[in-house]
């Protein structure tokens, strides 16, 4: 099949650097200019692929009304957005490319707590109004802490290697996971989450958002946790009551927290975030060049699986 024969559409929003590459790679892009549903249907009848981030919804109504379609991208993790019962029952295969973003989210996840230990966010404020409180913000090092890692997948793993070479002793849950994977990466495993909530000095979020997973950090849970620990969540808003954590915060049971991620999102009540020991950031995990870029090549080396590219295989394979 040759590349001209494939033809895409991407979402409003898509990056113009990804629409490029598909179009040298795959073949000609066409790109909608909003997420409504009615122009989606319009532009899609003779595309095969359709190119999507979080948004627009890919409704089982897009997917029966694309007679050519047969694949759905999404660069990144979540599929949340699009109807896979629909893809599935219309032959549609549904692709992403959740490892492109793991050392941008590990990384961030990592900064976060040093500026959460290190008072940047507080301290650079009131710089910025005038103020040098130097005397004011005594902060911690990572190093000679305990950091536990809850979910130990591809950004989990990427977190316990930058916090190892920081000297801090790494615990990970994760009963999913095999002993050798725990035991390669120099990272004790936590048989129970109690373990883990009760050494950790700072703890970091990295599992998938299900219906295990869902209100995992609970109340009782964020009890267990030492009193002055840390907590870090960019993994999914719903794995921690929100509520319960803001209390914990309020109360000084916890000594900070940060989040990149919400239950709503963004959320609908922003005044309860405004505390000096919480930083906030809008779910920027997995926003960076380097992250697009990997889930560009990612993903066109799929399609090219996919379509097989350059072998002469008719577009209904
Ligand atoms: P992954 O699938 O590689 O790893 C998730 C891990 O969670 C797996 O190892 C799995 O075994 C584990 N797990 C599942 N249920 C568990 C449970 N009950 N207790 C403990 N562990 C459990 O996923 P990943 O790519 O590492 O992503 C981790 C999280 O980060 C996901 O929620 C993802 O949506 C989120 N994420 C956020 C951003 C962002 O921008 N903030 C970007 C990318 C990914």
């Amino acid at each position: 099949m040759n590349k001209e024969e494939i033809r895409i559409l991407c979402a409003h929003g898509v990056p113009e650097d990804m629409v490029k590459r598909f179009t040298e790679e795959i073949g000609p892009v066409e790109v909608l200019p909003s997420d409504d549903e009615a122009d989606i249907i319009r532009a899609i009848q003779d595309k095969h692929v359709f190119v999507v981030r979080s948004k627009p919804k890919v409704t089982a109504n897009v997917v029966m009304n694309a007679p050519n379609l047969k694949v759905v991208a999404r660069p990144g993790v979540g599929t949340d957005n699009i109807d896979k019962k629909a893809c599935e029952a219309r032959g549609v295969q549904v692709i992403n490319s959740p490892e492109a973003s793991a050392s941008s989210v590990a990384e961030l996840t990592v900064g976060l707590a040093i500026a959460l230990l290190r008072h940047v966010y507080p301290s650079c404020y009131l710089l910025k109004e005038g103020q040098w409180a130097k005397n004011k913000y005594t902060g911690k090092t990572v190093e000679g802490k305990t950091w536990g890692i809850i979910g130990f997948g591809g950004i989990g793993r990427r977190v316990a290697e930058i916090v190892k070479a920081l000297h801090a002793e790494v615990i990970a849950y994760d009963p999913y996971v095999k002993d050798e994977e725990f035991t390669g990466k120099g990272v004790k495993r936590a048989m129970r989450l109690d373990e883990l909530l009760e050494k950790s000095d700072i703890i970091s979020l990295h599992v998938v958002l299900n219906k295990d997973t869902e209100g995992l950090i609970s109340e009782e849970a964020i009890q267990k946790m030492k009193k002055g620990a840390y907590l870090i969540n960019t993994s999914r808003g719903k794995v921690v009551n929100q509520e319960a954590l803001l209390r914990a915060l309020d109360e000084g049971h916890l000594a900070g927290a940060a989040l990149d991620v919400y239950d709503t999102e963004p959320p609908t009540d922003v005044s309860c975030l405004r505390k000096e020991n919480l930083i906030c950031t809008p779910h920027i995990g997995g926003s960076t060049e380097e992250a697009f870029v990997n889930a560009t090549e990612i993903l066109i080396n799929k399609l090219k699986a996919i379509f097989r590219l350059g072998e002469g295989v008719p577009i209904g394979y």
